[in-house]
């Protein structure tokens, strides 16, 4: 595996580790795991308050680039300064398949820590989304004046000096000529040919590419609609922009801005597209299993693959053994991929999300949740006695002058007894919120499971995450298929 550390340090904090003592266990952990350390990035920060840290945000860009397949810090507080940050940049090292790894804290691989760690991680998504409303409330103002947000306009437009967009004649004729010619069932690279032929660029004067053409294929501004997500805006143009967002971090107004393509020459695009992609995604197979499918016979692993045979040239999609594939050493069949996936599934619908086993799985979970969790409750119990010492005393004080006793030191006690309550109130409001977050309650993990019961109707990409969750291993024999799961319940959760 290859990976990358990052380290920081604020100077104003004593008690933190040098960045060379982080990187120093990183380096150790890497060594002792077998994990090849790539790219090394460290923030020092002149106060832990300033919030620059230009090594950790070009971490986080880079993890779209392939490079790491996990980022190693040596405490996860390195990683992040707050909750929602954390949540916020772990789910977008997620979206890049890049793990985060702790080395002082990521020890535990107990099922139980897996399974709260994606319950944890459910609700770390709902805290980001929230995170994600409270950015767009900022930008709404501007996007509801339906005013250009930065960036550079879509081809087609210019930017008035109110920041409102007006049409840009030369270059909507090259958009107008693109929907037309798509629509009229000419392909990219016509299209490409045409667009040079009559001089036109791109809004950066570039020659149109198949991405540039798809781009603005699916631009709804060119429709009229004013559109803005958060995202889109920062690198107009770059393809990997198709991620799909929740709603609620778009804004859309019909309208707001000048339209150049009518709705029906826009339908008619996108039909097309729609039915040519299609067509490409049904030769891509979401292998359900990949990693932890194989060979009962040669102990290799089984990876997927399809192919026509037979005189009918049908399609066949299976996992093949791949020491059968590479030197045909081994003599075990092929398995279909839908027999054995749906074997998976029931496997799980029966021993991890029944109603009795899910039942078992939340008590185990929240108890391990809970044994996780001594330490705040600790704390909690900690705070809530001072608390009522304090009281006490302030108390006694208030007994006493009402008793006729008066000392003009009283009111020096007094004050310094307030502001040590006022202290311990919001040390104790905070240790109780980190409870609720970092304890979920039975009911919130039973909700989590039950969505994830529901895996037969999941995506592919769903059933996939869901799969790789809970299922350790799957061997597959002549005979029969094993199924080990990282829980197992009375009344036999192993084999099937
Ligand atoms: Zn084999």
């Amino acid at each position: 595996m290859k990976a990358a550390a990052y380290a920081r340090y604020s100077s104003d904090n004593q008690r933190e580790e040098s960045i060379e003592a982080q990187l120093r266990a990183i380096k150790e952990y890497c060594v002792k795991n077998n994990i090849q350390l790539v790219k090394i990035y460290t923030d020092e920060a002149k106060s832990a308050t300033t919030d620059n840290r230009p090594a950790f945000l070009q971490m986080i860009q880079d993890s779209a680039l392939g490079l790491f397949s996990a980022v190693i810090v040596h405490k996860l507080d390195r990683f992040s300064r707050d909750r929602y940050d954390s949540a916020f940049y772990k789910r977008q090292l997620k979206k890049n398949g890049v793990r985060l790894i702790s080395v002082l804290e990521n020890l535990d691989d107990s099922p139980e820590s897996i399974i709260l760690e994606s319950v944890l991680e459910g609700m770390a998504e709902y805290y980001s989304r929230n995170l994600a409303r409270e950015i767009m409330k900022g930008m709404k103002e501007t996007a509801l004046q339906c005013k250009h947000t930065g960036g550079i306009p879509p081809l087609g437009y210019d930017v008035g000096l109110d920041k409102t967009y007006i049409i840009n004649e030369h270059e909507a004729r090259a958009v107008r000529m693109i929907f037309e010619m798509y629509a009229a069932g000419k392909g990219y690279s016509d299209i490409i040919r045409a667009m040079n032929d009559s001089g036109f660029r791109t809004k950066t004067g570039r020659h149109f590419g198949k991405n540039s053409i798809h781009e603005i294929l699916r631009n709804e501004k060119y429709r009229g609609i004013y559109i803005y997500n958060r995202t889109a805006s920062k690198e107009a143009g770059k393809r990997n922009h198709h991620k799909s967002k929740s709603e609620d971090e778009i804004i859309r107004i019909e309208g707001g801005i000048p339209r150049i393509i009518d709705d029906e020459t826009w339908e008619r695009v996108q039909e097309r597209m729609k039915r040519n992609k299609k067509g490409v995604n049904s030769a891509k197979e979401t292998y359900l299993l990949s990693g932890l499918i194989y060979c009962g016979k040669c102990g290799g692993a089984m990876t997927g693959n399809r192919r026509h045979s037979g005189t009918t040239k049908n399609l066949y999609v299976n996992y093949e053994c791949s020491t059968r594939k590479r030197t045909k050493a081994c003599n075990m069949k092929s398995i279909s991929k839908d027999y054995v996936e749906n074997i998976v599934i029931e496997h799980l619908e029966k021993n991890v999300f029944s109603p009795e086993a899910i039942e078992k799985l939340v008590k185990k979970i929240s108890e391990y949740a809970a044994s996780r969790n001594v330490e705040i409750n600790r704390d909690i119990k900690l705070f809530t006695d001072q608390l009522a010492g304090v009281q006490t005393e302030i108390n006694n004080i208030v007994n006493a002058i009402a008793a006729g006793m008066f000392h003009p030191s009283m009111k020096e006690k007094m004050d310094e007894l307030e502001t040590k309550k006022a202290n311990l109130t919001i040390k104790l409001e905070e240790a109780k919120l980190q409870a609720q977050t970092h304890a979920p309650t039975e009911d919130m993990i039973r909700k989590y499971l039950q969505k994830d019961a529901d895996i037969r109707n999941k995506s592919p990409e769903e059933q996939k995450r869901i799969i790789q969750t809970y299922v350790k291993k799957i061997i597959v024999y002549d005979d029969k298929v094993d199924i080990d799961t990282i829980v197992t319940f009375d009344g036999g959760a192993d084999g099937t």
